[in-house]
């Protein structure tokens, strides 16, 4: 029997809704909205294309959006003076700056100068480290982990108990997603590049999260039936037959795992949406917090 489809693009405009509704609300009684600026260092395509996504997504919902370009020979001091700028302005709520950066800027020194209290992306050290804490709260969840929550809860999926297993371990997808999945009890495996056999433990998984970047790593043999599976990857394939020459594919083997599976995030249309959908809420949240409806 074919897995329940997860879709992630119907749960991010719910989100983004219920976003919007709140905007609106507090137009109406502070006469101000949310604000988030976006900082873009060098002219990388891929992250010029992210920036616009999220600024196209701010406005879509009402918020104001700053969007700040420096050039790729930016010094150091000359980004965190940026981020400084931006932490200073009242009506900017939440400061992003779109990674990755030039390889010559210290990126952990430039996601500690953004004040934690405008910190939307949930990367800055404090926020994490709060995270992997025992009754600490980070004031920001990192956006896609937080997504495939929101995803695994609107979908309905028990976490309290289940045997989650998370392939990849980075700081912004695999170790986050991870730690939350801990706090609500879930049994939680982590693996990587170096465990072995992978099989074996995600064959375990009631709650299975690839987040790799291999395309279609994960094969039906090595899921359980009735396995819970999200697929954060995002992997470009050749395909003369598309117009552009590729087509987009996550880590998991998703027609064979589907018949496995009692439910499974599609890529595209899964975890993606569901990113930005979360900044626009992490930044209402952010907002929220000086002016409470
Ligand atoms: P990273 O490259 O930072 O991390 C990949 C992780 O996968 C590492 O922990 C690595 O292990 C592990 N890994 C690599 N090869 C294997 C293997 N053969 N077996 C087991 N584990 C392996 O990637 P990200 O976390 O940044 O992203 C992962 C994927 O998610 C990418 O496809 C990315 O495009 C996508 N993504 C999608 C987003 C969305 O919004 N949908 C947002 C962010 C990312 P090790 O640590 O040992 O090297």
């Amino acid at each position: 029997m074919s897995a329940k489809l997860i879709d992630g693009k119907a749960v991010a405009a719910d989100v983004r809704r219920e976003v919007a509704e709140q905007v609106g609300a507090m137009q109406q009684k502070y006469g101000r909205v949310p604000g988030l600026a976006t900082v873009l260092v060098g002219e990388d395509p891929a992250s010029q294309t992210y920036v616009r996504m999220k600024v196209r997504a701010c406005e879509e919902v009402g918020m104001r959006s700053i969007r700040k370009v420096l050039p790729a020979d930016s010094t150091q001091s000359e980004v965190e003076a940026l981020v400084r700028d931006l932490n200073d302005d009242p009506e900017i709520h939440g400061v992003l700056v779109q990674l990755p950066l030039p390889g010559h800027l210290d990126e952990e020194a430039v996601l500690s100068s953004i004040d934690l209290t405008k910190d939307v992306d949930g990367f800055h050290p404090v926020n994490i480290g709060r995270l992997a804490m025992k009754g600490r709260e980070p004031l920001f969840i990192p956006c896609t982990p937080h997504g495939i929550l929101e995803l695994l809860d609107r979908t309905g999926v028990q976490l309290e108990g289940a045997r989650a297993v998370v392939v990849g371990r980075s700081n912004i997808v695999g170790l986050p997603v991870a730690l939350l999945l801990m706090h609500r009890n879930a049994t939680v495996t982590i693996c990587h590049s170096r465990s072995r056999p992978l099989s074996a433990f995600t064959r375990q998984a009631d709650i299975l999260v690839a987040a790799i970047g291999r395309p279609e790593m994960i094969t039906a043999d090595m899921v359980k039936p009735g396995v819970v599976v999200i697929d954060v990857g995002v992997n470009r394939v050749d395909d003369p037959t598309r117009a552009r020459g590729y087509r987009l594919v996550g880590d998991v083997a998703f027609e064979e795992v589907r018949e496995v599976a009692s439910a499974i995030t599609p890529v595209p249309g899964g975890v993606g949406p569901m990113t930005i959908a979360m900044l626009l809420k992490n930044t209402l949240i952010s907002a929220l917090r000086s002016s409470p409806l």
